[in-house]
């Protein structure tokens, strides 16, 4: 494939999710401006990011070894790391990304917060829920989270959190993606009114959810950020 036709396939196809997300917007009587794509790198040709990167600046990756050696090459980017992060990667990952969306324990939290002082960085933070309840999905389940979040707004000193992220199960349904999506933003609302949020200062007022095959359907349900990988390589093969 020449250059040029990488590019075009894929400023199309970023041109075809920018139109959607647009189109889900207008449905939900929310603005464009609402919702911010995380481009999904973590099955791209290197070839492809920097091809994306002509035309966005807001990457994801899912893990902290090929997040710490591609961040460097973009360095303008706004990396976000969305994958599991194992306690021993924590300092990776808060040197090379600026928003972490899996954090799902109150360990891996006080953790984060404890290496951002020393780093001297102020990670914007999600919270990664489990809202279906499937036991191969990680996060807090809402329970957890609900009976955690008194002391879980007590690591507001070196971390915001902005909040909460969520994924949807494996299956094809966009029911059941639906319903995962409408808990979170049910959840968000809740802890919101929590009085330790209040007296934190934490308005959660980020969304994470909803990937290649249901972000619309996340939108719709309030998502703000949305994470998108495969949608943009549509048509291109890896080497
Ligand atoms: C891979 C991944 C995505 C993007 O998935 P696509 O279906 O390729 O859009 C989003 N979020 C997380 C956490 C991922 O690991």
């Amino acid at each position: 494939m020449t250059n040029q036709t990488l590019t075009e396939t894929i400023r199309r196809n970023l041109g075809s999710v920018q139109q959607q997300i647009a189109a889900a917007c207008e449905r939900s009587g929310r603005p464009a401006a609402s919702v911010k794509l995380v481009a999904v790198t973590k099955y791209a040709d290197w070839d492809w990011v920097k091809t994306l990167a002509k035309f966005h600046s807001a990457f994801g990756e899912n893990r902290p070894q090929q997040l710490a050696e591609r961040s460097p090459l973009l360095p303008d980017a706004e990396w976000h790391l969305i994958g599991q992060l194992q306690r021993n990667k924590v300092r990776q990952a808060l040197q090379h990304a600026s928003v972490i969306h899996s954090v799902d324990s109150s360990k891996l939290l006080r953790r984060i917060s404890l290496l951002a002082a020393e780093l001297q960085v102020r990670p914007q933070i999600l919270i990664q829920v489990n809202i279906s309840g499937e036991d191969s999905k990680s996060g807090f389940t809402e329970n957890e989270l609900t009976a955690e979040w008194d002391s879980i707004t007590q690591e507001q000193g070196h971390v915001d959190i902005i909040g909460l992220m969520t994924m949807a199960p494996a299956s094809r349904e966009l029911q059941e993606a639906q319903a995962v999506f409408r808990g979170l933003s049910r959840l968000k609302s809740e802890l919101c009114s929590h009085p330790a949020s209040v007296s934190s200062g934490i308005t959660l007022s980020e969304l994470s959810m909803g990937m290649s095959g249901d972000f619309e359907v996340a939108i719709e349900a309030g998502a703000t950020i949305v994470r998108i990988g495969s949608r943009l390589y549509d048509g291109l093969q890896t080497q």
